[in-house]
């Protein structure tokens, strides 16, 4: 007999990335009915991540083996995460309501910890050639360019960091970055700058993707020497940042100029009940770190508000 599961929560979590996942942990240990929603999967950005090192005392572990850790150890605890994407939110009354385009959930608190979405280049042939040589995801796709030439886009800490995963594993890493100078941790440029067969070409935009059924070659624009050229190629990984996608909670949260969710030190936003948490609000330092560190406060703040509504 199929079983029936419930629909409603103490407290709704939309997003099972590290901030969505450790408020579930400091929820369900505070005692909280919990049910956490992801369109996606879990572990975030954070799963994709080849290498982290910067966690506070796991010197060095691989994104996808954090992410199932954080997964599990939430599972350990019981906890309902279910892989629907979230499509409306109804937070005027005091039930919040979240909609999925399976389910309807109704939650005394909400925390939103959706993250960003990642930034395409825009350029013509990447939309057309994406999993066809163009990919977002060194971890994932790197395999399949073994031994090949590939180009990585982006100069910040992801296209380092894959720059160097690829270059273990192809013939020649191409990065090709914006500007003269990149805004990666110096560690990382330093470690990029020593490996033998990555190339970097500053001042440079990739401005097409060639190819018909696969890549081929992709333009690239030098701005310092105002020249294109075409260069010959087999995969072409771009890591360009992220961009907050807030669409849904748009109509009830407030926003900055660019997207992001405005919440307080203690992940308060406007309205009472719903607390904002990762990487989709304004803040100094998107790292995994500070990610954790708004879950925790986030189910803190949202168990001591339903602990106060006595009539729900
Ligand atoms: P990011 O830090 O935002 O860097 C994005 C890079 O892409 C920048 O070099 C940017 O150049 C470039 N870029 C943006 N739009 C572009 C476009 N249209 N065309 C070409 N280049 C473009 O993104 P990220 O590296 O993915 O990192 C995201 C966050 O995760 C950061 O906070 C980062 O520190 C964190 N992270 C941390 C670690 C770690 O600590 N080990 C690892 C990975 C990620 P401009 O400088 O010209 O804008």
């Amino acid at each position: 007999m199929a079983v029936r599961q419930k629909n409603t929560a103490d407290v709704l979590i939309i997003g099972a990335g590290p901030a969505g996942i450790t408020a579930s942990i400091y929820a369900l240990r505070a005692g909280l009915s919990v049910i956490v929603l992801d369109g996606n999967f879990y572990g975030g950005q954070a799963a994709i991540t080849s290498q982290i090192e910067n966690y506070p005392a796991i010197r060095s572990i691989s994104g996808a083996v954090f992410a199932q850790q954080l997964y599990q150890q939430a599972i350990d605890l019981k906890a309902d995460i279910r892989f629907e994407e979230v499509i409306s939110v109804d937070f005027a009354q005091k039930m919040k309501l979240v909609t999925t385009a399976k389910h309807s959930y109704a939650a005394k608190a909400v925390i939103v910890a959706n993250g960003v979405k990642r930034r395409l280049l825009h350029c013509s042939g990447e939309k057309e050639l994406t999993g066809k040589g163009v990919s977002y995801c060194a971890t994932c796709d790197g395999m399949f360019f073994r031994d090949k030439n590939v180009i990585m886009v982006g100069g910040g800490n992801t296209a380092l960091e894959d720059a160097l995963f690829l270059s273990n594993q192809c013939e020649s890493v191409l990065l090709v970055h914006r500007r003269d100078t990149f805004s990666a941790e110096k560690a990382l440029v330093d470690a990029v700058m020593a490996r033998k067969n990555i190339t970097i070409m500053y001042n440079s935009q990739v401005t097409k993707i060639n190819g018909r059924h696969k890549v081929t070659s992709v333009n690239i624009y030098n701005s310092a020497q105002q020249e294109t050229i075409s260069t010959p190629i087999d995969g072409v990984f771009i890591a360009i940042g992220y961009a907050p996608d807030n669409h849904i909670v748009s109509d009830f949260l407030e926003m900055s100029p660019e997207g992001y969710l405005l919440a307080s030190e203690n992940c308060h936003t406007k309205i009472e009940g719903v607390f904002v948490a990762g990487d989709t609000r304004t803040k100094p330092l998107r790292q995994i770190i500070t990610a954790c560190a708004d879950g925790a406060v986030a189910a803190v703040a949202a168990n001591s508000y339903v602990l106060k509504q006595i009539d729900f």
